[in-house]
């Protein structure tokens, strides 16, 4: 049995560790918003809207107020969307 601990940070022989931050991906799949007309929820594949507002990985969506506008599944009315809010 080794004794793998041991070996990391050992230091020896040239290698040398290094540390890194990091970021956490988390790629969403929908958004969920409350229709101002008819007050029911839905739900906007997050893909989609990146796509409506030709965005690479739709990070504007994640700060809100992206001037983006979609169309409520219930009432058919438009809605734009304002802050967002991260779960
Ligand atoms: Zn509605």
């Amino acid at each position: 049995m080794g004794d793998r601990a041991g070996k990391i940070g050992g230091g020896r022989g040239g290698m040398s560790t290094k540390k890194a931050n990091y970021t956490i991906e988390r790629r969403p799949d929908y958004i969920i918003l409350e229709c101002p007309h008819c007050e029911i929820a839905f739900e906007v594949d997050f893909d989609k809207l990146a796509k409506d507002i030709h965005s690479e990985d739709g990070h504007e969506i994640w700060f809100g107020d992206a001037g983006v506008i979609v169309t409520c599944d219930y009432c058919g009315q438009e809605v734009e969307l304002g802050d967002a809010d991260v779960s």
